[in-house]
């Protein structure tokens, strides 16, 4: 039963405020008999604004949430990594997907001093157009799993047409295109500072 659940955990829903969430990872605490505990890596909802310090726990792990705890008391541990099963094995990978399509959702219709983005596609990969030459593209792209970690590929391409959208963009074969690099999940939010300029509203 759980097992169906955590494969259907949405990617996208909403926030502790209201506003659209992105699935994420957090150390939450939890209260114990024993003790203040700690569950690591517990998937929430977060709009990840700066200004928003809230997030939705999913139900179906808020009961998961309240297994742990039990299992906690019973062994006398004060902290664990969130998982779907008691057996102990890794189990993240049911999850994992949706963990990293909302990681990319949350990148939708962002915009920084030098560049926007335009579209996210399947949660999978992200387009920018430059604000300084709206014929420069970029495009941020999911590479197949490795051991170590989620990569990216981050690419730039050149298109005549300033105005592309989604539906264009899957016809489109840019006449230039170049791999500037790849670059590792948890490096993707600063790269993008570094190569566009900060975040602006
Ligand atoms: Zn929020």
């Amino acid at each position: 039963m759980l097992g169906l659940l955590n494969d259907t955990l949405s990617p996208v829903d909403q926030c502790g405020c209201g506003d659209t969430g992105f699935l994420t990872s957090r150390t939450l605490p939890i209260a114990l008999n024993h003790g203040a505990g700690k569950v690591i890596n517990v998937p929430v909802y977060s709009c990840g604004s700066s200004m928003c310090d809230e997030y939705r726990i999913p139900s179906a792990v808020a009961s998961r949430l309240d297994e742990l705890a039990e299992e906690m008391e019973a062994k006398e541990v004060l902290s664990i990594v969130f998982s779907w099963k008691t057996s102990g094995e890794d189990d993240t990978i049911g999850y994992q997907d949706s963990l990293i399509q909302g990681f990319i959702w949350k990148f939708h219709r962002r915009s920084y001093e030098d560049a926007q983005v335009l579209f996210v596609i399947n949660g999978d990969a992200l387009v920018l157009q430059s604000k300084l030459d709206p014929s420069e593209y970029y495009i941020l792209k999911r590479l197949e799993e490795s051991k170590d970690g989620i990569f990216f590929s981050f690419s730039k391409f050149i298109e005549e047409d300033e105005e592309l959208t989604y539906e264009k963009y899957i016809e489109l074969e840019p006449s230039f295109q170049k791999e500037l690099g790849t670059v590792k999940m948890e490096e993707v939010e600063d790269m993008l500072i570094e190569e566009f300029g900060e975040v602006c509203d």
